[in-house]
Protein backbone atom coordinates (compact mmCIF):
# COMPACT_ATOMS: atom_id res chain seq x y z
CA UNK A 1 0.00 0.00 0.00
CA UNK A 2 1.87 3.19 -1.32
CA UNK A 3 0.36 6.22 0.11
CA UNK A 4 1.75 10.31 0.29
CA UNK A 5 3.04 11.54 3.51
CA UNK A 6 4.06 14.99 4.90
CA UNK A 7 7.13 16.78 5.79
CA UNK A 8 7.15 20.19 6.68
CA UNK A 9 10.14 22.40 5.67
CA UNK A 10 10.36 26.19 7.66
CA UNK A 11 10.14 28.34 4.91
CA UNK A 12 9.21 25.63 1.82
CA UNK A 13 6.25 24.80 3.37
CA UNK A 14 4.89 21.38 2.61
CA UNK A 15 6.77 18.34 0.85
CA UNK A 16 5.49 15.07 -0.46
CA UNK A 17 7.02 11.73 -0.44
CA UNK A 18 5.93 7.95 -1.37
CA UNK A 19 5.68 5.75 1.48
CA UNK A 20 5.77 2.19 0.55
CA UNK A 21 4.10 1.29 3.86
CA UNK A 22 3.13 3.03 7.05
CA UNK A 23 6.60 2.69 8.68
CA UNK A 24 7.49 5.89 8.04
CA UNK A 25 10.28 5.54 5.61
CA UNK A 26 9.79 7.20 2.26
CA UNK A 27 11.05 5.46 -1.07
CA UNK A 28 14.11 8.40 -0.86
CA UNK A 29 15.16 6.70 2.45
CA UNK A 30 14.12 10.10 4.02
CA UNK A 31 12.33 8.97 7.85
CA UNK A 32 9.53 10.84 8.30
CA UNK A 33 6.90 11.74 11.36
CA UNK A 34 5.12 8.60 12.08
CA UNK A 35 2.10 11.74 12.92
CA UNK A 36 2.62 13.23 9.66
CA UNK A 37 -0.31 14.19 7.56
CA UNK A 38 -1.25 11.20 5.07
CA UNK A 39 -2.43 11.28 1.63
CA UNK A 40 -3.84 8.39 -0.68
CA UNK A 41 -1.21 7.70 -3.80
CA UNK A 42 -4.10 9.06 -6.25
CA UNK A 43 -3.81 12.20 -4.96
CA UNK A 44 -0.29 12.66 -6.92
CA UNK A 45 -1.60 11.37 -9.96
CA UNK A 46 -5.20 13.22 -10.19
CA UNK A 47 -3.16 16.67 -9.85
CA UNK A 48 -4.70 16.76 -5.93
CA UNK A 49 -1.11 18.06 -4.62
CA UNK A 50 0.89 20.74 -6.71
CA UNK A 51 3.59 18.93 -9.16
CA UNK A 52 6.65 21.27 -6.97
CA UNK A 53 5.16 19.96 -3.51
CA UNK A 54 6.13 16.45 -4.49
CA UNK A 55 9.83 14.75 -3.29
CA UNK A 56 11.57 14.65 -6.80
CA UNK A 57 13.14 11.45 -5.49
CA UNK A 58 10.15 9.90 -4.38
CA UNK A 59 8.76 10.53 -7.58
CA UNK A 60 11.08 9.21 -9.61
CA UNK A 61 11.71 6.22 -7.67
CA UNK A 62 7.74 5.55 -8.14
CA UNK A 63 7.68 6.16 -11.97
CA UNK A 64 10.10 3.86 -12.02
CA UNK A 65 7.74 1.06 -10.40
CA UNK A 66 9.78 0.60 -7.23
CA UNK A 67 7.20 0.58 -4.81
CA UNK A 68 9.08 -0.45 -1.69
CA UNK A 69 12.16 1.08 0.09
CA UNK A 70 15.30 0.58 -1.68
CA UNK A 71 17.35 -2.44 0.08
CA UNK A 72 18.58 -5.82 -1.02
CA UNK A 73 17.35 -5.86 -4.56
CA UNK A 74 18.61 -4.03 -6.98
CA UNK A 75 16.79 -1.80 -9.25
CA UNK A 76 17.05 -2.30 -12.48
CA UNK A 77 15.42 0.68 -14.98
CA UNK A 78 13.89 -0.84 -18.28
ZN1 LIG B 1 11.04 11.64 -0.74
Amino acid sequence: MVALKAEYEVGSGVRWHVVPDFDGAALCRRLLSAIAEMRPITDMTRNGIPHEQLCRLCLTAFERGVETAPGREQINAA
